[in-house]
């Protein structure tokens, strides 16, 4: 049995209290996770404070440099990492393979690092007298990740608060910890040195000894809103900086000119795909106009019914299982609740068999029509393959349905008409926006983060929001004048 233990100042430890892991495509435990408590935080909080002192002065160019062999590392170990993420979080080995391209687009960003610190300089800010602004990194910096991106969420975090110049303590989701913690020990081998990245495991005991430790001075956490707020709250009360990304419900909102063969294709994948288990996942369908939605329906629903379902490993496949039992009944119990508060289930995911796969948490895709702004199932994040259509009059209604949302991640809008992507794109109120385009997930290189009870903070993650929260500005006002003669005090406020 693999034992997921802890890696800190450059060690992998186990130890003490085990939880089970999970193969959600057999139903039975693939591995033990150890749990850490208080004193493995201490641990690794000792062993980032005695390395930072030397991380913070060794030059930018040679942090990028452990950065661009971490990157090969990567590459070389893709098939090892894609395996393991099929193994404990059920996505297909297609669908990990692309988690990790977009996570390593994160280190990419970090070689850029000496470029990305360069600060700010005026020569002559008075008589003989320059000011500059640079970036210099915080200390010791926490990040707390989901089960659904068992990869590339924690990539979003720590190559690039490394590169600034900071010590990491990852603490990834207890229900599938393996990727991390092998992504994280090729940091290792590419030269990094021990006590700058470390791994906790574990689930809310790491939390709150995290957050109860001052030398942790930010935390960057992605999970659901109930968690991110509460963390968001305590975390800034202690005096910590935290960026925390919550939930999700996304809309696509599809005008009476859409074109249907660009839209029910990026639909299905932006729906389906990891079963639903994406904070960008389309989960709700806004048609303008019922014959929008008939023909929608009259198209997604055979596709729904066609979904090639299986274990991830297995190729050609659409969708693997949900992650875990307790998710695969919370998400029958809110098709239940669709059922009774009225909507019209049209496909109906449940009750799949995967043969050979009997115990696995397998669920179809599942569509819902006439789902109204009132119900459960349109105001809750499901995080499942459950796709729910609500039909409106206009596209004035459709922006004041989506920005009505709790939630303001990401959302869509298809259509041909160029003044209505405008107008959507000017009013809408969600972060990360997409015209024709279903799954709009920001670049390396830009910033990721949703607007209302989706990001708690004033940051996003990674890109040029992720340098400025890994970092700090100071600014330098320096004078050196020639030998002085007669200098006067000067009372009033200095200018020129
Ligand atoms: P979760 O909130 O249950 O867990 C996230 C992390 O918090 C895990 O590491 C977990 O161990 C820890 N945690 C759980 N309960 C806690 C508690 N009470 N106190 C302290 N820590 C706790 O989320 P999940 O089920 O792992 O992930 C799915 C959720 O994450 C969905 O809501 C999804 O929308 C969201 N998500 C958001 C983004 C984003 O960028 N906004 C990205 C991915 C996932």
């Amino acid at each position: 049995m693999r034992i997921t233990g802890h890696l800190i100042n450059g060690e992998h430890l186990t130890g003490g209290e085990t939880a089970d892991v999970f193969n959600p495509a057999t139903g039975e435990v693939c591995a033990r996770v150890c749990l850490a408590g208080e004193d493995e935080v201490a641990q690794a909080v000792a062993a980032a404070r005695a390395a930072f002192a030397g991380w913070r002065n060794t030059p930018p160019a040679r942090r990028a440099r452990v950065m661009f062999r971490f990157r090969q590392l990567l590459e070389e170990h893709a098939d090892d990492i894609c395996r393991l993420i099929c193994e404990e979080h059920g996505k297909t080995l297609d669908d990990a393979r692309g988690e990790l391209q977009r996570g390593m687009e994160n280190v990419e960003y970090a070689c850029g690092v000496p470029e990305l610190l360069k600060g700010d300089y005026t020569r002559n800010v008075g008589p003989d007298i320059d000011a500059w602004s640079d970036f210099q990194p915080l200390g010791i910096v926490a990040g707390i990740t989901p089960f659904n991106f068992p990869a590339m969420v924690p990539l979003w975090m720590y190559p690039l608060a490394i590169a600034c110049g900071n010590c990491f303590i990852l603490k990834p989701s207890e229900q599938d910890p393996g990727a991390a913690l092998l992504i994280a020990r090729l940091l290792e081998q590419a030269g990094l040195p021990p006590g700058v990245m470390n791994v906790v495991q574990g689930g809310k005991a790491v939390v709150d000894a995290l957050l109860g430790q001052e030398a942790v001075r930010a935390i960057s956490f992605v999970g659901s809103t109930p968690v991110a707020e509460s963390l968001y709250a305590r975390g800034s009360a202690a005096g910590k900086r935290v960026q925390a990304l919550g939930g999700a419900k996304n809309h696509a909102v599809l005008m009476p000119d859409a074109d249907l063969d660009l839209a029910v294709p990026a639909l299905m994948g932006a729906a389906f795909g990891s079963c639903g288990e994406r904070c960008m996942a389309i989960s709700v369908a806004v048609c303008v106009g019922d014959a929008m939605a008939d023909a929608l329906i009259a198209r997604l629903a055979p596709a729904i019914r066609e979904l090639r379902i299986g274990p991830g490993h297995r190729d050609g496949l659409d969708m693997g299982p949900v992650i875990s039992g307790a998710h695969l009944a919370r998400i029958q119990g809110c098709l239940e609740q669709g059922l009774a508060e009225g909507a019209e289930l049209v496909v109906d995911g449940r009750g799949i068999q995967v043969a050979g796969y009997e115990g696995g948490y397998f669920l179809g895709g599942c569509l819902f029509d006439r789902v109204t702004p009132g119900m459960r199932i349109y105001r809750e994040e499901i995080f499942g393959p459950v796709l729910c259509v609500v039909r409106v009059a206009s596209l004035a209604d459709a922006i004041g349905l989506v920005n009505g949302h709790e939630y303001g991640n990401g959302t869509c809008l298809f259509t041909r008409d160029g003044e209505a992507a405008r107008r959507f794109g000017d009013d809408i109120e969600v972060g990360m926006v997409g015209i024709n385009v279903p799954l709009p997930v920001p670049v390396a290189y830009h910033s990721f983060g949703g607007w209302k009870r989706s990001l708690f903070g004033d940051l996003g993650a990674y890109g040029p929001d992720g340098v400025r929260f890994y970092t700090r500005r100071k600014t330098l006002t320096q004078r050196w004048p020639a030998p002085l003669s007669g200098e006067k005090s000067q009372f009033a406020f200095p200018s020129l």
